[in-house]
């Protein structure tokens, strides 16, 4: 099993060495790496088109080779899927995250977003963050989270995922005994608190900033926020068909009313 392993926090951050080394523990796996130079986080799915993208060869802080884009992770992805690697990717797995990917953040999170980029190829794929619990400047431990991504990166590979739908899991910031097992979960709701922040630059100049606290979330049951809140891992199958089946019923009679009919 060819894997491919990216991210949206960059090349050198410590949750995409974790995931390396967890999954490069899985027997006949080859794990190849190919992640953005820099942080990319909540750039959502995107696509370079209006510049040319570089890939350069770097090393890991264990030594390991890997390869470095200018691209966003969705290029990543992209670059990977498309002949860089001579090698057919089997399965890519994206993080891991050090923040929670849950509900809306979906849309925003490059981590989440490379892995649909994967699955518009017709690759299965897996995104991984930690799910928080932990104080603003604390070291993390990744372990939990790569292990876990190690045993569903193992259990894709065996039975595959149907094409369209990618894993958006979730890990909470514990050693794997406080673990409180694994729940399939829907996205839940999250609760955003940004605000607009003006302040003046040296020279007297307003700039902005789309701040404020971290969100929130409804942890109800069933949901990704309801299974972190109690200490569970969230799989949550996402899929890219994002047509609002129950909404045809309510826009019956839109064309002949618009139309004059
Ligand atoms: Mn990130």
């Amino acid at each position: 099993m060819h894997i491919l392993v990216t991210n949206d926090d960059g090349v050198t951050a410590p949750g995409l060495l974790a995931l390396a080394l967890a999954l490069r523990q899985i027997p006949g796996a080859d794990i190849s790496v190919l992640a953005p130079h820099k942080n990319w986080s909540a750039t959502g799915h995107s696509k370079t088109m209006h510049r040319p993208l570089r890939v350069w060869k770097v090393r890991l802080e264990d030594g390991s080779q890997a390869l470095a884009s200018d691209g966003s992770p969705s290029d990543c992805v992209a670059l990977a899927l498309l002949g860089l690697l001579e090698k057919p990717v089997d399965l890519v797995v994206s993080g891991i995250n050090p923040h929670p990917n849950l509900g809306h953040d979906v849309t925003y999170s490059g981590t989440v977003t490379a892995a649909m980029e994967a699955v518009i190829f017709g690759v299965p794929a897996i995104a991984v963050s930690l799910g928080g619990g932990y104080a603003p400047q604390e070291i993390l431990d990744y372990r939990a989270a790569a292990e876990i991504a190690r045993r569903v990166a193992l259990w894709v590979g065996k039975r595959g995922l149907p094409r369209e739908i990618l894993l958006n899991v979730n890990v909470p910031h514990v050693p794997m005994e406080a673990l409180k097992g694994v729940e399939i979960t829907r996205l839940g709701r999250r609760v955003y608190r940004d605000q607009l922040v003006r302040r003046e630059d040296p020279w007297g100049r307003t700039y902005y900033w789309l701040g404020g606290e971290a969100p929130t979330g409804v942890p109800e049951d069933g949901t990704d926020i309801g299974a972190l809140a109690r200490g569970v891992v969230s799989v949550t199958p996402l899929q890219m068909d994002m047509t609002a089946h129950d909404a045809f019923a309510g826009l019956k009679g839109l064309g002949a009313e618009i139309m004059g009919g």
